[in-house]
């Protein structure tokens, strides 16, 4: 239960998001763990507005010679917020990154409103899924254009419309730069939760149909934490969210829990239902209430 309950105590710090085109990926690559390699479709199907339903079908997916995934078979309903709980190791990231199509899988198929993600063009799947991750660093550059980074063409009210909903406007305003504020200058003073609220701005503002999220593991006292929480909720509202889950707020607010071991699903879920239960998350629930008291 140790190495289970391990990772599930702390709280986000970094967030990072990879939806915008290669050029700005590139002004990242120097922080991020892994860009896509995957090849552009030849023969694309059109994608035009994604409601955000994700299907595995039978996908089978290993790093070179090891099989992380033996088969894995799951359907996410639009709108549906998934959290992935489980062992470092279990294959959570993993099928985070093959939702975004970092991978394509070795056999069967991650479908996006039953639309292979093989067959989607690159543009299509990165406006229609946005991963946010443990290593977001912001970039050089200003607030605003951090807030606007999968959506460059967005204007000045739209940015600050998304930080409003975030609830980012107000500490982002109070700098003396506001908006226009250098985060690679002034980056050291925001504190850990003002970079998750930016993080989370530039996500609800590219306003995708599925967010993937991995919550970092890092504490933020009391009430940055209830302002991230509150942010969260505004941002998983009205899209599919598969979040892995390191706090006990986010899988309660989860519609659905997904317990992973070894690539595969252990247990599945409502979280009510699964802490009713006698299974692995009802003794993962029982440990993390018991640190939170
Ligand atoms: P989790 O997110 O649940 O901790 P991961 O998906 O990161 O699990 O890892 C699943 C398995 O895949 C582990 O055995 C891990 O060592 C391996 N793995 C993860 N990423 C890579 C990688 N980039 N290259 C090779 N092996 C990897």
């Amino acid at each position: 239960l140790r190495r289970f309950f391990d990772p599930l105590q702390d709280i986000a710090m970094f967030y990072n998001s990879y939806q915008s085109a290669n050029a700005a990926l590139e002004k990242l690559s120097g922080v991020l763990e892994e860009a896509s390699t995957v090849p552009e479709p030849v023969d694309p199907l059109p994608l035009p507005h994604a409601r955000g339903e994700l299907t595995f079908d039978r996908v089978r997916f290993g790093y070179g010679e090891t099989t992380v995934l033996p088969e894995f078979d799951l359907v996410v309903p639009a709108g549906q917020t998934v959290a992935l709980v489980g062992a470092t190791g279990a294959g959570k990231s993993t099928l985070a990154r093959l939702i975004a199509r970092f991978y394509d899988p070795d056999g069967g198929q991650v479908r996006l409103d039953g639309v292979p993600l093989d067959r989607v063009t690159d543009a299509e799947l990165r406006r229609a899924v946005v991963m946010v991750t443990q290593e977001s660093y912001l970039f050089s550059g200003s607030i605003a254009d951090n807030i606007s980074f999968g959506r460059p063409e967005a204007t000045r009210a739209e940015i600050e419309a998304a930080a409003t909903a975030i609830g980012a406007h107000g500490f982002i305003t109070a700098l003396p730069e506001g908006y226009d504020t250098d985060v690679r200058k002034r980056g050291g003073r925001l504190s850990a939760g003002q970079r998750q609220l930016v993080s989370f701005a530039r996500a609800f503002l590219a306003d995708p149909a599925v967010l993937v999220l991995d919550e970092a593991t890092s504490s933020l006292d009391v009430p940055s934490e209830r302002l991230v929480q509150a942010a969260l909720q505004t941002l998983l509202a009205d899209r599919t969210a598969v979040i892995i889950a390191h706090r006990l707020s986010t899988v309660e607010v989860a519609d659905r829990v997904l317990v992973m071991e070894a690539g595969r699903l252990v247990e599945d879920g409502a979280p009510a239902d699964l802490v009713a239960g006698r299974g692995r998350f009802a003794d993962l629930h029982r440990a993390w209430a018991d640190s939170l008291v």
